[in-house]
């Protein structure tokens, strides 16, 4: 899916984040949600780069996951899908995953 494959999207230091809910409530394509331990995590397949929820953040813990440290995409835990990926959205995510070294795996 060639439209899923043109974002860079959005990392989320969940370790420094305080849980306010500011990026979940600006994103405009709900493509973030607290998790369980009510750290923001974006849904991979919903967000389409409009980085509102950067400027939103107020310890300025989201970052263009192409200007984020290998160090933080290597930390599990800030992305998921919303849903199983067809053949083509899982190659798109392959892409992404290797342009921008992003080890983490999915939750
Ligand atoms: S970059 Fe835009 S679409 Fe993606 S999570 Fe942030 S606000 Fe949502
Ligand atoms: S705006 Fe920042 S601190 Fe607030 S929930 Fe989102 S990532 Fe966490």
């Amino acid at each position: 899916m060639a439209e899923l494959a043109q974002y860079q999207r959005v990392l989320i230091d969940q370790d420094t984040c305080i849980s306010c809910g500011a990026c979940v409530a600006v994103c405009p394509w709900q493509a973030l949600e607290l998790d369980d331990n009510g750290k923001a995590r974006l849904i991979w397949d919903k967000c389409k780069d409009d980085f509102s929820c950067i400027s939103a953040c107020p310890v300025n813990c989201i970052y263009k996951v192409g200007e984020a440290s290998d160090a933080l995409k290597a930390k599990q835990g800030w992305y998921r899908f919303s849903k199983e990926l067809s053949p083509d959205e899982q190659k798109a995510y392959e892409e992404w995953r290797s342009k921008y070294n992003v080890t983490a795996p999915p939750v």
